[in-house]
């Protein structure tokens, strides 16, 4: 029988069956020695091959299905050991506000590249609209041009009016997401808006068999009560995906707009810094690109050259 890890304590796993009901479950040893360099070998979202055991309420967990996508963080002080912290996502939502603590544009377009290197699909939240100036809402209106012009659907909402909730739960349905963004945007209270006694949810999980876990190692998925399911992935201590090594060439690659501009640059090897017959420096000129998608992929490639990002995974 396969089935779908929703809860991972680090040592025991939430496995939701085929037969739709949930088992609490370990890994086989053998699992736990192949050769993973990944400290956690199995993780939410990771589908599996399901070993009930008659004697016993725990059952095993004998294989790992391939992985559509992951994301992955450098393990604390273990530099060429990672942690996946999920798997088989379906979408990212980064939740980003124009109100108070403003969501920089940096930060988004660090958060988009990364996304693109992990090949997950994202979208992006304004939350908070209900507090937006006029200012603010046009603002607002020039940012999701930009981005869904690129191919990030954007939403507004407000998790404290309700506002854009119900279209937002539409688009979850069905599908595993992990929902991201700065402490303060307003994640906890939208969660709690698209699934109402979220928090309680995740404290009553039959936690007498989770014993001795790490908070911070925990993870899970909570159902959406929408009609279609869907997953959200709530994972502590998780605020964006973390940035993944690049080679200065594979930038560009992760700014889908730079990278459709660069394919009619004169050098193949362009750095789209100074380069005659540069189409993407060109294409900033006419206004193809926006100057702040421009800025952000600089700041990405000055980081490199300071050196400041060490390999995160091998
Ligand atoms: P988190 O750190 O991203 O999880 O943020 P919280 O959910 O804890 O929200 C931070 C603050 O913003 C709290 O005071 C919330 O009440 C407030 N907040 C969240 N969403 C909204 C919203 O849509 N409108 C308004 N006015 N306040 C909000
Ligand atoms: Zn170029």
């Amino acid at each position: 029988m396969t089935g779908l890890v929703i809860k991972n304590t680090g040592s025991h796993y939430g496995v939701r069956a085929e037969d739709g009901k949930e088992y609490l479950c370990l890994a086989k040893g053998n699992l736990r020695l192949r050769g993973f360099r990944s400290t956690n070998p199995i993780v939410v979202g990771d589908l599996i091959q399901l070993e009930l055991n008659e004697q016993d309420e725990v059952h095993y967990i004998r294989d790992i299905l391939p992985r559509r996508n992951y994301i992955i963080r450098r393990s604390a002080n273990l530099s060429k050991e990672s942690h996946i912290l999920a798997a088989n996502l379906d979408a990212s939502f980064l939740v980003c506000t124009i109100a108070a603590p403003e969501t920089s544009t940096t930060f988004i377009d660090r958060f988009l590249a990364t996304a693109e290197a992990y090949r997950v699909p994202t979208e992006l939240i304004f939350n908070k609209v209900d507090l937006y100036t006029p200012e603010a809402l046009e603002y607002m209106q020039e940012l999701i041009e930009l981005y869904s012009g690129i191919g990030y659907p954007c939403h507004a909402v407000s998790a404290t009016t309700g506002e854009g909730v119900d279209e937002l739960l539409g688009r979850l349905e069905g599908k595993i997401t992990l929902f991201s963004g700065h402490s303060g945007v307003g994640k906890s209270t939208l969660i709690n808006r698209l699934i109402p006694g979220a928090e309680l949810r995740t404290g009553q999980i039959s936690m007498a068999h989770f014993k001795g876990m790490h908070t911070t190692t925990f993870s899970q998925m909570i159902p959406l009560p929408s009609a279609g399911g869907g997953y959200l992935i709530d994972t502590p201590g998780i605020k964006g995906f973390g940035m993944l090594e690049m080679d200065e060439a594979e930038v560009s690659h992760y700014f889908p707009e730079i990278f459709a501009e660069s394919a009619h640059c004169r050098f193949g090897n362009c750095s789209h810094t100074h380069e005659p017959g540069c189409a993407v420096l060109s294409a900033l000129e006419e206004g193809r690109i926006a100057p702040s998608r421009y800025t952000s992929y600089l700041g990405i490639l000055e980081d490199k050259e300071g050196g400041k990002y060490r390999p995160e995974y091998k």
